[in-house]
């Protein structure tokens, strides 16, 4: 078996950033019960490795004790969570991912120049509820062209359509199109909404998935764009499975070992979970490891404002250091094997 490892995988600045804001948070404030509301980010072992440091996840604003500390996850929240977290005397820190804010500052600039905002994604996902919250009265969300006809349009010369920042880049191709033969009057965002991590994510497995007869994708059911990576090898023409870890692996997808198994990571996934399933990989298949690089990153993002002013206060001496995601080096005793080229290097 010969195992690709795509480049880049796994995590984006923005959920490096809010998993580094409770890692702070838990640091800054020990003994003292941590609140996140949501998953922090959409990984089952994220949210597990949290929850066994005590941190307390929670799915409302009124479940928190006044004066704790509530961390807002890094999908976004709408603002009537803010507001309400402000009410109850809580300590709010925003670990929401500096994009999705973009998205959010759209959303209410159109909606204040009079214009009804078309929101392109997936209507019950965290992300979705918090950018309509930010213009309730003026924003639809389009999760197909099958939405069209039921839209609600007061002026079709004064639409925008905007776009949840994980989306498949193909998928919202088709509805966007659809939307401008519906209204060709409508507008574009400014720049793109989906998001660079999903871009470049998606686009390495284009790339790569026809080269593979099997398309590992590490990542949880409910991540949006760990979904979309299993789609885009599925549409490629290549068998595609979504797994959380190792123990997600099984024995029918390999009749023949599998000879080339492309191995990529959705945006919330850890790295030591890749390493693990390629580790197993390795054990059963005696499989060699080649890292595939495709595209670059150096996207940082800084900590939340508030908590870098307690950072300071307490005397931490990084706190206005940009948070990036270091490439994944492979070794031997992490990976179970040396990579046997890395290209672009
Ligand atoms: S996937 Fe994109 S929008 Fe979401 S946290 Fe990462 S960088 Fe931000």
């Amino acid at each position: 078996m010969r195992i690709l490892l795509t480049n880049p995988r796994g995590f984006c600045a923005g959920v490096r950033m809010a998993i580094d804001v409770v890692d702070r948070v838990l640091d800054l404030f020990p003994g003292e019960t941590i609140y996140v509301y949501h998953e922090i980010v959409h990984n089952k072992h994220v949210v597990g490795r949290f929850r066994d440091r005590g941190v307390v996840f929670v799915e409302t604003v009124e479940e928190p004790p006044p004066g704790a500390i509530l961390v807002f996850s890094a999908h976004g929240i709408p603002p009537s969570v803010r507001e309400r977290a402000a009410e109850r005397g809580l300590h709010a820190i925003d670990a929401t991912c500096p994009l999705v804010t973009k998205v959010h500052s759209e959303a209410i600039r159109y909606a204040r120049q009079g214009y009804q905002i078309l929101l392109v994604g997936h209507k019950n996902h965290q992300e979705v509820i918090g950018t309509t919250g930010e213009a309730p009265g003026a924003t639809q969300v389009v999760q197909s062209p099958a939405d069209i006809p039921s839209l609600r349009i007061a002026d079709p010369e004064r639409l925008v359509y905007l776009t949840q920042t994980t989306l498949s880049t193909d998928d919202a191709a088709v509805i966007i199109d659809a939307l401008r033969s519906a209204f060709p009057a409508i507008k574009s965002p400014p720049s793109e909404d989906i998001c660079y991590a999903t871009t470049n994510r998606q686009q390495a497995v284009r790339t790569l998935a026809t080269e593979a007869d099997l398309v590992l994708v590490i990542g949880s059911t409910n991540s949006s764009n760990s979904v979309r990576l299993t789609e885009i090898a599925q549409n490629a023409g290549t068998p595609a499975r979504l797994i959380d870890d190792a123990s997600g692996l099984r024995d029918e997808w390999f009749p023949t070992g599998a000879e080339v198994v492309l191995i990529t990571a959705g945006a919330s996934a850890p790295e030591d979970l890749v390493a693990g399933v390629c580790r197993e990989l390795v054990a059963r298949f005696d499989a060699t490891i080649e890292t595939r690089d495709i595209f670059d990153e150096d996207m940082e993002f800084a900590l939340p404002g508030n908590l870098r002013r307690t950072m300071k206060d307490r005397g931490v001496p990084d706190a206005d250091r940009p948070i990036r995601v270091a490439k994944p080096v492979v070794t031997a005793d992490l990976y179970g094997a040396v990579p046997l080229t890395i290209e672009g290097e």
